[in-house]
């Protein structure tokens, strides 16, 4: 074999080895949407997210905790502006037809482009995440953002662009309009209302704790002293830096597949994130559990809220009639997605199977969107 043959190789085996590695290190958070979710990690009771009653927490801290200071001073799930904090346009009523879209419209600009450009996450199942079998993009939030392309098109053939975006990215990608929406497990917040739209809630999401099994913790105070891993720009970053203080030494990573990796190497104690985030790791990793109750005593009265209520993300033009067009418009696809059943199907083919049956947040609230 001459010198060229044997460098060319070397390249080549370097290259398979480099694909190798990013297919394992992706697959780490990827692969196993099929699997079965542990019943730890179903939605948390009654629609919402709001702990069980702990006598005593937060009015009694124990003396060697300081009580922090609180995340919100207007009533729970209510903006500086009055308005709950999942309130939304309403739906569009009647709702165009796919294909024909009111001239001007977010939605006509969308059809004019010809496809959908949607932000969303890659590393999540069973919300966003690469089937490498299929080399598709699958879960809870691909069959939303589906359901939004089909009404607008009445086809989802080649009028979908997904873009990755990290947990981070979301806010500054539909600003810069790099996307027309976000369906991310991205969860409404009177902040981020203040720079994006939002629709209804699709989905009432809840912060919770995964741990080695048998590890010993039960609640996210036994962490003092060990490390916990969440997402940089995330709502459940934000909620354990609110923690009392003594509170575990917290690691901020870009994305929630490199908390799994960084957990598996033993790097970080525990992951906090979304209910069906933890969900999705726990059904890759037997050695996992999902607490149901870490944050009940720390974070458990009405100022610190567990909710995480999912919504679909939309820019803020400056035009607010555009803007509330869109918006209604996305409101009523969800509205009909949540009131035909599909809501259900969808439910049903990622997490229902595993965590039990529950009502769609409009089944929950006649007052939805408000
Ligand atoms: N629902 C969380 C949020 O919107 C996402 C958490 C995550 O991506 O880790 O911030």
């Amino acid at each position: 074999m001459n010198a060229r043959i044997r460098r060319r190789r070397g390249a080549a085996c370097r290259w398979v080895a480099a694909v190798l590695l990013g297919i394992t290190v992706a697959m780490t958070g990827c692969a196993t949407t099929g699997s079965p979710l542990p019943p730890e990690a179903k939605p948390l009771s009654n629609g919402t997210s709001q702990p069980s009653a702990v006598p005593g927490a937060m009015t009694a801290p124990s003396p060697s905790r300081t009580t922090p200071t609180p995340i919100r001073t207007v009533a729970p799930g209510t903006c500086a502006d009055g308005q709950p904090v999942r309130a939304s346009v309403d739906p569009a009523n009647p709702m165009p037809a796919p294909g024909q879209m009111p001239p001007g419209s977010a939605m006509a600009a969308i059809l004019d482009r010809g496809y959908l450009r949607v932000g969303i996450t890659t590393d999540s199942p069973p919300f966003g995440s690469m089937n490498w079998r299929k080399l598709e993009l699958e879960g809870f939030d691909v069959d939303i953002a589906k359901e939004i392309t089909k009404t607008l098109f009445g086809t989802t053939d080649g009028r979908i662009r997904f873009q990755a975006v990290t947990t981070d990215e979301r806010i500054n990608t539909i600003s810069r309009g790099d996307v027309d929406i976000i369906v991310a497990t991205m969860t409404i917040t009177c902040e981020r209302k203040q720079k994006l739209r939002f629709s209804g809630v699709y989905y009432e999401s809840g912060l919770r704790l995964l741990v080695r099994r048998n590890a010993g913790f039960t609640r996210i105070e036994d962490l003092v002293g060990f490390r916990v891993c969440s997402t940089t720009g995330s709502t459940s970053l934000a909620k354990l830096k609110n923690l009392p203080q003594p509170a575990p030494a917290l690691v901020a990573l870009e994305r929630a597949a490199n908390c799994l990796v960084a957990f598996q190497a033993g790097q970080v104690d525990a992951i906090a994130t979304d209910d069906v985030i933890l969900a999705g790791m726990a059904a890759q990793d037997p050695y996992t559990e999902v607490l149901p109750a870490a944050f009940d005593h720390a974070l458990g009265n009405e100022l610190r809220t567990l909710e995480e209520p999912y919504g679909v993300a939309m820019r803020m033009t400056g035009n607010t009639v555009s803007d509330d067009q869109f918006v209604a418009f996305v409101n009523g696809v969800l509205r009909n997605v949540m009131q035909g059943g599909r809501w259900k199907q969808i439910y049903d083919r990622w997490l229902g199977a595993e965590l039990g049956s529950t009502d769609s947040p409009l089944a929950k609230n006649a007052n939805w969107p408000h």
